[in-house]
């Protein structure tokens, strides 16, 4: 996926009611968004598919819906008081304030960009007997540029993981990184930054600190006794909650990739002390297969084990999409140990085990998570699913080949005419459709220019309503995908669009 196609992502996530800025009248809100008629309904279909594939697909998984709000002892117990941060650096001539590490990659970036030049300066000249590849590994200045990036790489990294910020400061001095705004090479010193929000609880009280969670598991442990007392279930049995999480990012871009305020979905999973590495890798595998069985290509994803682990964890490993920008992640699968239980039961005094009936003891249950982001799923799937259809004689058609059972209209209901009694048979079609489908009406246009429109928001299937529709009560069916179209009967209707986008189809593969 190139650069280019991620700006049509963008341009046609807004032309379509997908994705606005936050405030857009106001000149926007940065890192805030907001989702569109047609974005709440591929957003709420992705959180359906999540949340039946982990509650109701599995009869040791419940869900819960925690608050935003928080006790604050929950964060410092947590360590998120103490340790969510970046580190950042401000210009002093322009007051702007950067991620220290964004500014490091930004830069390696340009050097990129320099091969991405270079390479389709070579596909020029060579044309059909350019074998990118071996070009890759043999331009001279493309490995000259890649020893660099490698270089700044390992410097970063160090700086990064030992705490040693002034490193970071260096690598910026040495690079002759300036301001992206004013130019200026008058760095303060790199500083780490909280990046959790916070208010105050009342309007009373002076120290009332509240913050708005930074990530959905901590509304999940803190009712940890709740739910296994009162859902009855045994270990290993799971919790599961999707929610909003806050999160200040220093440098917010990237479209939905990286907001301020977003959406996760998470599930931790608890188990017997020794046992986590099994359900680990039970998580990463079974993680991976929901992905897949949207039917994206396999090379689109891979796994990437975190080198450098949260302090709360014995394991981690991403699952990562190919993005335009490289392979990001877009969940992450911890082995989050007992940490989380046992800071909040030395932190509240209260005891929070599990007893073992078979054992005759009672433990700290370790924890398996899963935690993926929501707006960064809706990305994956509007990244994969735009395509441009060569229709031959150079004509082309834009098409969002979501999966069927996720698209926001699972069908259309187009009267040919707006008149002679076909809109009337189309109302009456859609009244009953509508009890099971959202169905999208329209009678404006010609009908091949109400199928474009369909094609672009990924409606699996329109029904074209016509004259002979009144005598012999059958329609016309067209499937986005194939374009193929075929007459059936009114009755049948249901039966056929249940099959194609059907929820349970899709859960189906997960079995
Ligand atoms: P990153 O390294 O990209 O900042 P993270 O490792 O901090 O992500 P986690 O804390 O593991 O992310 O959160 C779990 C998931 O929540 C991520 O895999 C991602 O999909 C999503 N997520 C995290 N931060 C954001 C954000 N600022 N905007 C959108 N989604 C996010």
């Amino acid at each position: 996926m190139s650069e280019e196609h991620f700006k049509n992502v963008i341009s046609h996530a807004k032309e379509y009611g997908f994705v606005f800025l936050s405030s857009e009248i106001y000149d926007g809100l940065a890192a805030v968004y907001d989702y569109g008629q047609n974005g709440v309904e591929l957003k709420n279909k992705i959180r359906e598919y999540w949340w039946k594939s982990m509650v109701q697909l599995h009869e040791n998984i419940v869900g819960i819906d925690a608050s935003i709000f928080m006790a604050p002892d929950v964060w410092k117990a947590s360590g998120h008081v103490d340790g969510f941060s970046d580190p950042m650096i401000d210009n002093k001539d322009s007051k702007k304030r950067y991620r220290a590490d964004v500014l490091i990659e930004d830069y390696q970036e340009k050097y990129r960009v320099k091969n991405q030049k270079e390479i389709q300066k070579a596909k020029k000249r060579f044309g059909d007997t350019f074998d990118e590849a071996q070009f890759v590994v043999t331009n001279a200045n493309i490995l000259r540029n890649n020893k660099k990036i490698a270089a700044i790489d390992v410097r970063l990294k160090e700086g990064l993981e030992s705490g040693a910020l002034h490193l970071i400061k260096e690598l910026i001095e040495e690079l002759e990184i300036s301001c992206p705004v004013s130019g200026s090479k008058n760095w303060t010193d790199v500083r780490q930054f909280n990046l959790m929000y916070s208010t105050q609880m009342s309007a009373t009280d002076g120290d009332n600190k509240i913050y708005l969670r930074p990530e959905t598991a901590q509304g999940i442990f803190v009712n940890y006794l709740n739910v296994q007392k009162t859902s009855r279930q045994k270990l290993p049995f799971g919790i599961a909650q999707t929610g909003k999480a806050f999160r200040n990012e220093i440098v917010a871009r990237q479209f939905i990739m990286r907001m301020k305020e977003f959406e996760q979905m998470e599930m931790q999973f608890f188990v017997s002390p020794g046992e986590e590495m099994k359900w680990y890798d039970h998580w990463k595998q079974h993680r991976m297969k929901w992905h897949l069985n949207l039917g994206t290509q396999s090379s689109k994803y891979r796994f990437h084990d975190h080198v450098k682990l949260a302090h709360y964890a014995n394991a981690a490993v991403d699952i990562e999409y190919d993005f335009p920008f490289g392979f990001k992640e877009v969940e992450g699968i911890h082995s989050r140990t007992d940490f989380d239980l046992k800071q909040h039961e030395q932190y509240t005094g209260k005891k929070i085990q599990y007893f073992d009936n078979e054992k005759n003891e009672s433990y700290t249950p370790y924890v398996v998570e899963t935690s993926i982001g929501l707006d960064r799923m809706f990305l994956v799937l509007m990244s994969n699913a735009l395509q441009t259809d060569d229709l031959g004689e150079g004509q082309t058609r834009t098409v969002l080949k979501l999966p069927p059972a996720l698209a926001p209209y699972q069908c259309a209901i187009l009267p040919l005419v707006k008149k002679d009694g076909l809109p009337e048979l189309a109302r009456k079609i859609m009244a009953e459709l509508s009890l099971d489908f959202n169905c999208y009406y329209e009678e404006k246009d010609s009908i091949g220019k109400r199928y474009r429109r369909q094609d672009a928001i990924g409606t699996p299937i329109c029904i074209t309503i016509d004259h002979e529709s009144i005598t012999d009560q059958a329609v016309t069916i067209r499937f986005r995908d194939s374009m193929e179209q075929k007459r059936v009967s009114i009755l049948e209707l249901p039966a056929i669009i249940e099959q194609v986008v059907s929820m349970k189809t899709l859960l189906r593969g997960l079995l």
